[in-house]
């Protein structure tokens, strides 16, 4: 018997097996939850389709989350899929034009931020409005969120405005949600390897700096986000709500990053530079 069986699942942000969304998707699938998928559409249902089926998952919705049609259609498609009740809703979709990460903060232009704001955080107060209608029972909304929201992260950029904005928004569907007993929080994982994080210049220096910088030395995984929602899903995240949860080795603990003195110390012996 899994934690989650009889309960409806709906998922949106999977591009490929690397993605968060598919790790959470295959915790809640353990667990024994009914599970949809919804992706952004276009090349990548070449990739969705057959991850679905090997789960012998048979709702699989394209949705571009910028179109509010789109949205509705999926939802009243899950309506009928999951017989008119919604437990779980996943919202794992962000998006920064590449010229908005490779350059300056400062130079982000009008257009580049709407559209950040717009598809990684808008996104969510969207597909909650129409998730709470079908959370008929209570609920849990679920959105991924990364520490560049409160920490300057070379290259992070507009997306660390946008998660920030995400986070904020995360606090404040808690509070309207609260009362038709939805629990809305944000899963905070350290960087991952992924289709996304690829679009992110020196990400993979990031990579090795988090593994280097954190006191558990190692990063997170998709499965270890998986279980983390599962958790937060289960009657264990009965009374959460409204929070940031880390996911990332303790790397966020840090002040002064683990290997910084020994670093500065073999720069101290080095001899000084002509
Ligand atoms: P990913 O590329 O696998 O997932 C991002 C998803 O967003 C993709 O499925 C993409 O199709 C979708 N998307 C983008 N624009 C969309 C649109 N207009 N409509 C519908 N879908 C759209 O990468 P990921 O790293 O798994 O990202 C999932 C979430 O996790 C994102 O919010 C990301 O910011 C967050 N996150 C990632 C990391 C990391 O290091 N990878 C760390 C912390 C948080």
């Amino acid at each position: 018997m899994g934690v989650l069986d009889g309960k409806n699942v709906l998922i949106f942000g999977v591009a490929n097996k690397n993605s968060i969304a598919w790790g959470i998707t295959q915790a809640l699938h353990d667990a024994g939850a009914k599970i949809g998928l919804s992706y952004a559409g276009g090349v990548l249902k070449k990739r969705v389709m057959p991850l679905a089926e090997s789960l012998n998952i048979d709702f699989v919705e394209e949705c571009d989350v910028l179109d509010d049609a789109a949205i509705d259609r999926v939802f009243e498609k899950a309506k009928a899929y999951f017989g008119g009740r919604l437990d779980v809703m996943v919202h794992a979709v962000a998006f920064a034009t590449r010229e908005d990460l490779e350059g300056k903060f400062s130079n982000t232009s009008r257009a580049g931020f709407g559209t950040a704001m717009n598809v990684s955080v808008y996104s969510l107060v969207a597909l909650a409005q129409r998730a709470r209608a079908l959370m008929t029972e209570g609920g849990t909304i679920l959105t991924l969120t990364y520490y560049g929201s409160e920490k300057v992260m070379p290259h992070y950029n507009v997306m660390g405005v946008a998660k920030a904005a995400l986070e904020a928004s995360t606090r404040y569907l808690a509070y309207d949600l609260g009362a038709h007993n939805i629990r809305v929080n944000a899963i905070s994982p350290g960087p991952i390897k992924t289709l996304s994080a690829a679009g992110i210049p020196g990400f993979r220096d990031m990579l090795r700096f988090s593994e280097m910088a954190s006191p558990l030395g190692a990063n997170v995984t998709i499965e270890d986000v998986g279980a983390m929602a599962l958790w937060l899903c289960s009657d264990a995240g009965k009374m959460i709500t409204g929070q940031t949860l880390y996911i990332d080795g303790g790397y966020s603990i840090m002040g002064l990053p683990l290997g910084a003195l020994e670093a500065l110390e073999k720069k101290q012996d080095e001899p000084p530079k002509e």
